[in-house]
């Protein structure tokens, strides 16, 4: 197995296998692009400095940059390359850098590390593609014999989001303001929302696309992906179901999501991808794949408290998906939308089959009917100040684990 000079630990999310992108900037360097490995950064600006990627077709301004759509513009096989020249550097076999006299100069601590938004994100859509979650949502509010609505088995339901209100793992938010009509019949009232929830989530990230007017297949859809992160969409049920009627989520869902701060290319996932579920009834063809395009990544959520007792309230996986992220790519372009550089789509609240891996606290505290008991004695039905929701997740491989770190988020009063 290949390994790194760089110290990993056995556990470590984040191996020589893995190589994760993400902008950084430390006391005493300004933001700037750099992968992740073991528990060291390897800064990307310094080492096309020390003159160790001149060999590759990016110039001195891709890395003197503190967004990825510099480098990601170059498309998926320069951006491969770059992460194999990484790779090659960083192998135990290979002393170029490791014997280099300005090597400390490159190689940072996470631990001393500010992690920023890792793409300047374009445009921003959410999909709605577990089925147990479509299935449980439909329970609750329609008819549990049909909580499927007749299109979702036809087609991957989704909407345009907001990507503004995109941040970083460890940005605090503010609970939203908003109308809530809990009955419908009387006058609504303006107020923080009092169903602010998680929704647990992976979204991939896109380089630029065809031009406008031509589709992206589902065997194409690799070539216009660079990676994953974890998505928390952040979610004011209240605020969402008097509003939604009759165009969807608006301002439930706009006021703030957060991501992962590292990007886990599509490469180091290649070896966790596994069948997805049959579909039926048949898809329309322009929806049919061949391969794997499920990827099986484990993923926790937790809630912790100003206290500090952390309580797991989800342990959830990626492979649920019913609809996989090469057919959202190609259904999303199937009438001729275009693609940028830096789009980010998310999968939709991912929910397993059983109740402990719902992928959301209105699944979880099944509408607020069933609170979740917490470690300090306390239970919730959805987030309160103060909680900080964190999601994790990682592909657990035999040798090796593909971590994507936390996805944090403080929760704080509403201003
Ligand atoms: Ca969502």
């Amino acid at each position: 197995m290949k390994k790194s000079w760089i110290d990993v630990a056995p556990q470590s999310p984040f191996p020589i296998q893995n190589i994760p992108f993400g902008i950084y900037s430390t006391p005493s360097k300004t933001a700037r692009p750099g992968v992740a490995i073991g528990d060291k950064i390897l800064d990307l600006k310094g080492l096309f400095d020390l003159h160790l990627l001149t060999h590759l077709p990016f110039a001195s301004n891709d890395f003197n940059t503190c967004v990825l759509n510099t480098l990601m513009k170059h498309g998926k096989v320069q951006m491969a390359e770059l992460r194999n020249t990484i790779i090659e550097l960083l192998d135990e076999k290979n002393d170029i850098l490791r014997d280099h006299p300005l090597v400390k100069d490159v190689i940072d601590f996470q631990t001393e590390a500010t992690m920023h938004l890792p793409v300047q994100i374009g445009d921003y859509t959410d999909f709605y593609s577990s089925e147990d979650h479509a299935r449980n949502v439909g329970m609750m509010f329609r008819d549990p014999e049909k909580a499927l609505l007749p299109n979702w088995k036809h087609l991957p339901v989704g909407y345009h989001g907001r990507s503004s209100s995109i941040v970083v793992s460890g940005t605090p938010i503010h609970r939203p303001y908003g109308q809530t009509n809990a009955s419908d019949e009387t006058l609504p009232s303006f107020q923080p929302s009092n169903q602010l929830d998680f929704e647990l989530e992976m979204a991939f990230i896109t380089f630029d696309g065809k031009p406008m007017g031509q589709r992206i297949s589902t065997a194409e859809a690799k070539d216009y992906i660079f990676g994953f992160v974890i998505f928390n969409d952040w979610s004011a049920r209240d605020i969402q179901r008097w509003e939604y009627v009759p165009l969807g989520p608006f301002l439930a869902k706009n006021f703030a999501s957060t991501i992962s701060p590292w990007i886990v290319t599509l490469e180091a996932l290649e070896e966790f991808h596994e069948q997805g579920p049959v579909q039926s009834p048949d898809v329309l063809p322009y929806l049919k794949y061949e391969g794997n395009f499920n990827i099986n990544i484990d993923l926790k959520v937790s809630i912790t408290p100003p206290n500090g007792a952390e309580t797991i309230v989800s342990e959830s996986n990626y492979k649920y998906m019913y609809w996989n992220y090469a057919q959202q790519l190609a259904h999303h372009t199937v009438g001729g939308c275009n693609i940028r550089c830096g789009d980010m789509m998310a999968s939709g609240t991912i929910s397993g089959p059983v109740a402990g891996s719902y992928g959301s606290m209105l699944e979880i505290a099944w509408k607020g009917t069933k609170p979740v008991p917490m470690k300090d004695g306390s239970e919730r039905k959805f987030i309160l100040d103060d909680d900080t929701v964190t999601m994790e997740a990682v592909s657990v491989g035999k040798q090796y684990n593909i971590g994507f770190g936390n996805c944090k988020g403080k929760v704080l009063a509403s201003v």
